[in-house]
């Protein structure tokens, strides 16, 4: 258990070799012409449906990126604090998987691209279970099947997953629970749907509690990308080896990170940057390249289908110049993409 205050140390040589390696040098290149490049963008709005979070200051703007040795690369407002928001689904689910085990999350939850927005008041007509666990439908069902199998502590529990995969004790912040708790009235009809539909037996209120204080714990984007290389260092922490996730859980989480992680613009992320992913309304974008690295930008202003515009761009340029896409062969050039494949 991590406690407050408590930060991971980068061992001394990994931080020497960082200053000196091609890789590390590229990658900061390419995060500054980003900053300089979209720093400008103001099209987008902040997310207002949970009051709290119109406060967020609209043009700050973070970029991080972990190797999977716990190498980090940020510029810009990369240790600003925001809400996690959607972004938590990505670590409820394996939590939830190692748990309970494949055949038991399967009969919760589906694993199939809604074409919905992430907000949708529906089930999936031929199950009628939630369609994938990164939609709010599937994500309410994790968290009350994890409050009935956890209890009165599932939300300790939750942090205390959130705070091993970053590497730091993680904290919540109460205005925006408080917020979402009063003025989330969709999630509530959700609640009621999934409970109606007998996914889970608890409470509805308590359940919705869990859910409302999962996407209320503060991140930064230095602390995204730290998490998503958790996830590409199969599960354990790269600096603290902690085994987070076990490999099934890691498995599954990527593959529907990759195929619903970005809502009804799933489709569309697929083809551009081909990168299993997960945006929130907070503002951030976490990605990740299996056994390579995790990406995490922090931009609030959201485009039509809730996803950080610049965060969006920041992660197409990335996959395009890092030739992260797993189909991508054309981008030999980079000193990343010839480390990896011996191509020059
Ligand atoms: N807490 C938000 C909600 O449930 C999270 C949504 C999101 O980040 N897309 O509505």
């Amino acid at each position: 258990m991590l406690r407050a205050g408590e930060a991971i140390q980068i061992p001394q040589d990994v931080e020497a070799a960082a200053m000196n390696d091609p890789v590390i040098a590229e990658i900061e290149s390419l995060l500054r012409w980003q900053h300089e490049h979209y720093g400008d963008l103001r099209e987008g709005e902040v997310a207002d449906y949970i009051p709290e979070l119109t406060k967020t200051p609209a043009d700050l703007f973070g970029i991080a990126v972990t190797l999977h040795d716990g190498r980090t690369v940020a510029v810009g407002d990369a240790s600003y604090p925001f809400t996690i928001q959607s972004i938590s689904k990505v670590y409820t689910f394996p939590m939830l998987l190692d748990l309970i085990g494949r055949e038991g999350i399967y009969s919760l939850v589906g694993v199939q691209p809604s074409s919905d927005p992430f907000n949708a008041i529906t089930l999936d007509p031929r199950t009628n279970r939630p369609f994938n666990p990164m939609v709010n439908t599937g994500a309410i069902a994790v968290a009350g099947r994890l409050r009935e199998v956890l209890g009165p502590n599932a939300f300790e529990a939750i942090l205390d997953t959130f705070s091993r995969a970053a590497g730091r004790a993680l904290d919540v912040d109460e205005k925006v629970f408080e917020s979402e708790r009063q003025e989330g009235h969709r999630n509530r009809a959700i609640g009621h749907l999934l409970r109606a539909a007998g996914v889970f037996h608890a409470s509805v209120d308590e359940v919705l509690d869990l859910y409302f204080r999962q996407c209320s714990v503060l991140v930064t984007a230095e602390d995204l990308a730290m998490m998503g290389a958790t996830l590409s260092n199969l599960g354990a922490h790269p600096v603290t080896r902690d085994p987070v996730f076990g490999l099934e859980a890691v498995r599954d989480t990527l593959s529907v990170m990759f195929g619903c992680g970005m809502y009804d613009g799933a489709g569309d992320w697929a083809t551009r940057v081909g990168l299993p992913a997960k945006s929130g309304v907070g503002g951030g974008i976490m990605g990740v390249v299996n056994r390579q690295l995790g990406v995490g930008v922090f931009s609030p202003r959201l485009d039509e289908v809730g996803n950080s515009v610049r965060g969006k761009l920041c992660c197409i340029h990335l996959s395009e110049n890092l030739g992260m896409h797993p189909f991508d062969a054309t981008n030999a050039g980079s000193s990343f993409f010839s480390a990896i494949s011996g191509r020059r």
